[in-house]
This record gives structure tokens, sequence and C-alpha cells, in this order.
């Protein structure tokens, strides 16, 4: 091959050094308090993807007081990623909740899109039925359009065509709903990990019941990598250059 030389090599490259480095990946959890935040924490850190990993998560968390972090290096055939997740106090506790968007919260939405990635979730999802989580999904999306709320996938970061499939799809279906829960269950002989009722068992990563596992698979398996180049190239860098106009008046 005239003039071939080996270029793709870097990809091997890039991959060994990854191993070598592994992953960093960092998620704060905000909103009202006793909506189960700190209960989706562990949700997270104990679902099936790491589960047998991690040594030491147990009860669950007391009513959280101040900003909490916990740390998890979970490794997956060979490969290492620090996961941390900052469980966060009550967000606007004293304003009533009427299962809408509150001026509050699109107040502090609006700030909040243009510092960080926002993934938006319906929590206690099992307090609704089907028909009333739709309607609300809705309810939020239409909220979001009026107020220019622009929450992750962003339109304007979609780079191709693929991406724009990927992530109409995932736009569709945004603010997930999902239902957190720390204890396991036996069902039909497989451990789960679920909240149990007196009907039955909601089991969080079971996509019948609810979508955490849409939530854990935007956030680890497919989107890990653009959420941090998001808010690596765009966010940071706006910060970044604030800071610089700031200290340059
Ligand atoms: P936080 O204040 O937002 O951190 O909320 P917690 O995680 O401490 O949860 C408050 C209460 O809600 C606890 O009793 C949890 O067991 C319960 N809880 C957490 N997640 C869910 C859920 O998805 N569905 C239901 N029904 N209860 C939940
Ligand atoms: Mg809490």
């Amino acid at each position: 091959m005239l003039g071939y030389v080996g270029i793709e090599a870097v990809l091997d490259q890039l991959k060994i050094k990854a191993m070598k480095m592994g992953f960093e990946f960092n998620i704060m959890v905000v909103g009202q308090s006793g909506l189960g935040k700190s209960t989706m924490v562990y949700t997270l850190f104990k679902s099936k993807m790491w589960k047998s990993t991690i040594p030491g998560l147990g009860m669950p968390t007391p009513q959280t007081l101040k900003l909490q972090s916990v740390t998890h290096v979970i490794e997956e055939k060979g490969v290492k990623l620090k996961l941390t997740v900052t469980d966060t106090p009550g967000f606007g506790d004293q304003i009533n909740n009427d299962k809408c968007l509150r001026p509050l919260d699109i107040e502090f939405l609006q700030r909040l899109c243009r510092t960080v990635n926002v993934v938006l979730v319906i929590a206690r999802a099992d307090s609704l039925t089907i028909e009333e989580r739709e309607a609300f999904r809705r309810r939020i999306q239409h909220n979001l359009r009026t107020h220019c709320i622009d929450v992750y996938p962003q339109k304007c970061f979609d780079e191709d065509i693929n991406d724009r499939i990927l992530n109409s799809k995932i736009r569709d279906r945004i603010p997930f709903a999902v239902v957190g829960a720390d204890q396991e269950h036996l069902v039909n002989g497989r451990c789960v990990l679920g909240r149990k009722t007196k009907w039955g068992i909601i089991e969080v990563e079971n996509l019948a019941h609810c979508e955490f596992p849409l939530l854990r698979d935007l956030l680890i398996r497919s989107h890990l990598q653009d959420l941090k180049d998001i808010t690596h190239n765009v966010h940071y860098e706006n910060y970044r250059v604030c800071r610089l106009n700031e200290s340059h008046l």
C-alpha cells in the first residue's frame, strides 16, 4: 500500500491509554427534599451493571443535610470508571409542590442549563399511573419549550444525522419517569432491586415498571463521553471566559 503509514494505530494507543488511566464521571442529584434523591444515588450504584463489584453499600442514608459525595471505582472488562455521585439537601423546600414546573423550578432550570448538562427525571414514578406519567411528561416538555430551557441532550450539539436520530428519541422520552430503591427482593428466583408493596414488587430495572434503565443507560452506557465533552468544551469554557472577563474589569 503506497503511502500507508498506519494512522489507525492511534486508536489502539488511545484505547491502551484509556484503559490505563480509566474514566472519571461526576453526577450531582438535585431537587426538593423527600423526592428520592438519596435513594436514587444508591439505585445507580447498586444497579446490576456493577452490583457485584461494590462492597459496603448498605443502609439508606438519613435525611441529607449537606452536600455528600460518594465515589466508587467500578471495573468492568479491564475498564475502570471512577464514578462520583453528589447528593444534595432539598432544594426550594419552602415552596408548595403542585406537580407542575413551579416558577422557582423554571428560574433554577434556566440558570442550571447554562452551567451544566441537566438530565431531568420524574421522581417516584410509581405514584403516577401510566397516563399520568405521560401527561406530566408532555406538560414538562411543553414548559421547557415555552421557557427556553435547554436540557440534555441539547439539539444544538447534535453533530450528525445519527446523533439527531438517537437524541430525538431521547428528547421525546425525557424526563424519564424513574423509581428508586435500595432493597433487594427475590422475584421468581432472581434477586432484584425494587420497592415491595402489598400488591407486588416494583422492579427498578424492569422497563415495564419504570424508566430507570433508560436513565442509567444514557448516563453510563451511551452518553457518558458526550456529557463530559459538552461539560468541558461548552460549560467549562463559558465559565472560564466569564472568570477571565471578570478579572479584567
Ligand atoms: P431525598 O430527600 O430526595 O434524598 O429523598 P430520600 O431518598 O431520602 O427518600 C425519601 C423517601 O421516599 C424515603 O422513604 C424513600 O424510601 C422514598 N422513596 C425514594 N424513592 C422512591 C420512589 O421512587 N418511589 C416511592 N414511592 N418512594 C420513594
Ligand atoms: Mg437526601
